[in-house]
């Protein structure tokens, strides 16, 4: 079942911390976040980012799994962040508590450029 990070995290207001531009590109996103979502909806710690250009990179999970990752602002990987949709956060890569705590009070708008 999907659900977003709120639904993992306790705590008692919905604040709103980090907001960060709904349109910029996938990789610097996931360098600030650390975090990424599988194509099961497993959210898994970022050991390291590994961009080859701007089209593909290579994501080393905390808990040892190579992912190739191409970058699409509208992909599902954006999409699933953005959201901040996941099935449950991965068992192996021990994502601390803050760190979900700060995913959850994160938030992706869109912004007018001026
Ligand atoms: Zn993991």
């Amino acid at each position: 079942m999907t659900k977003t990070i709120d639904s993992i995290v306790k705590k008692e207001k919905d604040i709103v911390k980090k907001v960060y531009n709904k349109n910029q590109p996938l990789f610097p996103m996931l360098e600030k976040i650390k975090l990424y979502t599988s194509r099961t909806g497993v959210l898994h710690g970022i050991r390291k980012i590994r961009a080859h250009g701007d089209q593909t990179a290579t994501i080393e999970t905390h808990c040892g799994q190579t992912i190739e990752v191409r970058d699409s602002k509208n992909g599902r990987v954006s999409r699933w962040l953005r959201n901040r949709w996941l099935v449950e956060p991965c068992a192996k890569c021990k994502i601390p508590a803050w760190k979900l705590e700060k995913y959850s009070t994160t938030r992706f708008v869109k912004k007018r450029s001026r």
